[in-house]
């Protein structure tokens, strides 16, 4: 079929970021097998797909960055996913990070507010063939509350403080992983809902691309 996945293709060159994510610390074992069968090099574009698998943050147009392996590792490790959760991401971008939720989760949501990396996205997580994604086009600062709450909220765009939604949308022991700070410096942080309490532990100091919309900075 015409664009079918080829698993073989740069085989070699992830299985070599799977053993630097090691070396780096990364243990999930559910993880590592993610970022070993997801192609990153079909979320990337063509003019940079030769460093796919370098562990490095790339432009993928619109202004806005896929994050490094090792910051998607992290963060999935973080969230000690089981296959059994209902997971709503912020900031879809290339689609790298719906993919690896999609084989660590039940069921994933991701809003972008940017048509063209919605469109691109949606069109190589199809040719993946994974069908346990549902996108939205607009505004990811408001959540997704008809299908609400999810287990985990993973934002991928940095906010000044927690857009209120997230509070109200997050299941009881669900987790919230966001960077929050200004538009330069963030710290990531991870939330967990107890009853009306959020426990918070911050994680690292870290970089994002600022998240855009009602409840956080103006465009
Ligand atoms: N995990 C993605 C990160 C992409 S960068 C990846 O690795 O490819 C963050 C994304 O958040 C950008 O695509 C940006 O357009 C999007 N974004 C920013 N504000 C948003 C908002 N309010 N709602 C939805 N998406 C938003």
């Amino acid at each position: 079929m015409a664009g079918a996945v080829d698993p073989q293709e740069y085989r070699g060159a992830r299985r070599r970021l799977v053993e630097n994510l090691q070396q780096q610390g990364i243990r999930d074992l559910s993880v590592l097998h993610a970022i070993d069968s997801v192609p990153r090099h079909l979320f990337v574009p063509t003019g940079v797909r030769h460093r796919a698998y370098e562990d490095s943050a790339l432009p993928i147009g619109s202004g806005q960055t896929i994050s490094q392996p090792s910051i998607h590792a992290r963060y999935l490790e973080l969230l000690n996913l089981k296959g059994t959760e209902k997971v709503l991401e912020i900031g879809t971008g290339s689609g790298y990070q719906t993919a690896l939720l999609s084989r660590l989760a039940s069921q994933v949501f991701s809003i972008e507010r940017i048509p063209a990396l919605l469109e691109k996205a949606r069109e190589v997580l199809q040719q993946m063939k994974l069908n346990n994604i549902s996108f939205m086009l607009g505004d990811g600062t408001l959540g997704w509350s008809q299908f609400a709450p999810f287990d985990a909220i993973l934002v991928g765009a940095a906010a000044p403080e927690i857009p209120v939604a997230y509070v109200e949308q997050l299941a009881e022991g669900g987790r919230l992983l966001i960077p929050l700070g200004d538009r330069d410096e963030q710290v990531l942080s991870l939330f967990t809902r107890h009853g009306e309490k959020l426990e918070r532990r911050d994680i690292a100091p870290v970089r994002f691309v600022p998240l855009v919309g009602k409840h956080s900075w103006e465009s």
